[in-house]
């Protein structure tokens, strides 16, 4: 934490003096809120407006993380359950996921404090296609392959065509993989679509979001996006 008149000079706004005038002025907004004490101290996640004008633009970070099971894709959680923020609490910026895995999923989910991106990303005109592997209960057939492709009925109305491939399958006790690629982003929309066919899902596996692919990044841990990676999600 730093006082907000070394901030401001930092920034370029004014000399700490005159920093100081524009705070006595009631010139400035820490977070949407008006101050006008010597005395306040900012961290670099704060927010400060001089004149209605953002000084301090936060640095935009993008994160690719591996999420564990048992994990619930939220920065805060009130019943003190593991959520996604508590892998990132070294990261200065406060990062956000993007989207949501379920809780018992795992794989790959955009972790950023870039709002704009998120947006973005999540709006359902952009379709962004994300690629699950789902273990499932028995044999999977060849026609519910295509069902799934061709798009079925669910509670909350028809999916969009996807794509579906049956990867492998266990003889005893009957159990299948099969990836699934979904550009449409309803509640429990992979587990809901393979339950539609007959296929209750044991694991849900996330290993691609749009252009970027979870690659072998292991369990629980994170790593930077590249700059091509980021240039390639907008
Ligand atoms: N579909 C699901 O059913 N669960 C997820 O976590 C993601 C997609």
């Amino acid at each position: 934490m730093e006082r907000l008149q070394k901030v401001m000079a930092h920034a370029g706004v004014a000399s700490r003096r005159k920093s100081e005038e524009i705070i006595s002025q009631g010139r400035v907004k820490v977070n949407g809120h008006r101050v006008t004490s010597l005395g306040t101290k900012v961290s670099p996640a704060d927010q400060i407006e001089v004149d209605g004008k953002v000084i301090n633009e936060e640095e935009k970070v993008y994160y690719l993380f591996h999420k564990p099971g048992q994990v619930i894709s939220t920065v805060e959680d009130e019943l003190g359950r593991i959520h996604v923020g508590d892998y990132f609490i070294e990261v200065p910026q406060r990062v956000y996921p993007v989207g949501r895995l379920d809780y018992d999923t795992t794989g790959l989910l955009l972790m950023t404090n870039d709002g704009e991106l998120t947006h973005q990303l999540m709006h359902p005109s952009f379709e962004v296609v994300k690629t699950y592997e789902a273990k499932v209960l028995g044999h999977v057939a060849q026609s519910s392959i295509e069902k799934l492709e061709n798009g079925l009925e669910l509670e909350d109305g028809p999916t969009a065509p996807a794509q579906a491939e049956l990867l492998k399958i266990w003889k005893q006790p009957a159990r299948s993989l099969v990836s699934l690629s979904i550009h449409e982003g309803r509640n429990h929309q992979v587990k809901r679509m393979l339950e539609a066919v007959g296929h209750s899902v044991i694991d849900l596996h996330r290993t691609r979001y749009g252009p970027i692919a979870l690659g072998n990044l292991e369990v629980g841990h994170f790593r930077e996006l590249t700059s091509d990676e980021i240039i390639a999600l907008r």
